[in-house]
């Protein structure tokens, strides 16, 4: 979808911000540019709308050179969105946001609606904040109409410049995470330039690492975080790579451990399989129920169903390994279990703690030889004594 070949920028004065830059972004996806201030990523973005023209190589979309076309005319296929999102002051929040279906010849009411239905898709009521001016918004809110500003054309593709930074945390993350959703639905191609490598990681399909001017790794985030392709990669992404690897790394059936396992109808036995000390109770249909103790299930008659305990820990098939991990802390569990959603809550197998550490092992090895996590083989070294 766009395509860089060899592209550099020399500015007159001699600073080189991007040099001989080729990558390639598929359509619907969306890429991350994470570097350092001044290594070159709004120089990359601005290239793709034309607001700077490289000095050599060329940029195609769509397989279309760019510098063929009307750059009015490429505008009007790239939305735009700036850390000052640059609203209109004196205009509405809807005025601001129907301000290009205007330029594209909308007439008044039919551009309303469609500034109305980007509103509702950014998570603002039309209602409430339509006819509110740009200054009686919060800052994740003005950044919520940038974004809708730009959508309003239905542009395949968005560029977006910082557009969370100079919101606080916690807006920013939720902005993110809602951006995610966005995206999902939405599928537009997407290059989003952060110098936050969390941020980086949170929402890239793929995330390309700016060292000066050029691209050190052009990868998955997972595997960035797992298989830094440089010593620079690896100090950019910093010490707690391992641990910011866990939200992007999730759970495989592979990964998950077989515990004795009764059903809710079956008369309490006097043991647990494999005489364990707990087993994990099922419905008729396989769907988890809760858990069982050995102790619980000798004392008694009835129906393992009487004795059973809730399970609070449980996490579908997929969820990252740091939501995992969170969830064992949280309930203070030795094990989570792991359902299927895609089948009605199928009970599928536990996640240990053991087991979590193993997998995040394989998942990185397995990134760096470029297989399955399940084909990976550990060797552990025993600790003496
Ligand atoms: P980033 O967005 O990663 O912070 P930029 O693309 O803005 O980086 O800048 C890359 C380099 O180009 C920096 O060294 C910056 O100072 C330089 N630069 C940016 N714009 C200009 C300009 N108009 N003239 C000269 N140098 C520039
Ligand atoms: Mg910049």
């Amino acid at each position: 979808m766009i395509r860089f070949e060899h592209v550099t920028k020399r500015y007159p004065d001699g600073t080189t911000a991007v040099d001989d830059l080729s990558f390639e972004v598929a359509e619907g996806e969306l890429v991350t540019l994470v570097g350092p201030s001044g290594c070159g990523k709004t120089t990359t973005m601005k290239m793709v709308n034309r607001l700077i023209e490289p000095t050599e190589g060329r940029i195609l979309l769509d397989g279309e050179d760019i510098s063929g076309i009307d750059p009015v005319k490429l505008r009007r296929r790239i939305g735009y969105v700036i850390q000052q999102v640059g609203l209109f002051p004196h205009k509405t929040v809807l005025e601001n946001t129907a301000t290009v279906p205007h330029l594209l010849g909308w007439k008044g009411a039919k551009a309303k609606d469609r500034a109305a239905e980007l509103l509702d898709l950014v998570g603002l009521d039309p209602s409430v904040y339509g006819d509110r001016y740009p200054e009686q918004l919060s800052g994740g809110q003005r950044q919520r109409v940038g974004v809708a500003r730009a959508l309003a054309a239905d542009p395949p593709v968005l560029l977006m410049d910082e557009p969370f930074g100079a919101v606080d945390p916690v807006v920013r993350e939720h902005l993110q995470n809602e951006f995610r959703k966005l995206h999902q639905t939405l599928r537009k191609t997407v290059l989003f330039v952060t110098h936050d490598i969390e941020e980086a990681v949170r929402l890239g399909d793929r995330i390309a690492v700016y060292g000066a001017g050029r691209i050190e790794q052009f990868d998955p985030p997972a595997t960035v975080l797992g298989a830094p392709a440089t010593p620079y990669v690896a100090d950019f992404v910093g010490a707690d790579r391992g641990l910011k690897r866990l939200s992007v790394t999730p759970i495989e059936l592979s990964d998950l451990d077989q515990p004795p396992v009764v059903h809710v109808d079956d008369p309490l036995p006097a043991r647990l399989p494999d005489d364990a000390r707990w087993a994990v109770v099922l419905d008729a249909d396989d769907e988890l129920r809760g858990w069982i103790s050995a102790s619980d299930a000798a004392r008694g008659s009835g129906t393992v169903r009487d004795r059973t305990h809730r399970m609070e820990a449980w996490l579908p098939l997929g969820a990252p390994l740091r939501q995992a991990f969170a969830t064992m802390l949280q309930h203070d569990a030795g094990w989570i279990a792991v359902i299927d959603e895609k089948s009605a809550g199928r009970f599928l197998g536990v996640l240990t703690p053991a087991r979590l550490h193993e997998a995040l092992r394989r998942s990185t090895a397995a990134d760096a030889a470029d297989v399955d996590r399940a084909e990976v083989t550990l060797h552990t070294v025993n600790t003496p004594g």
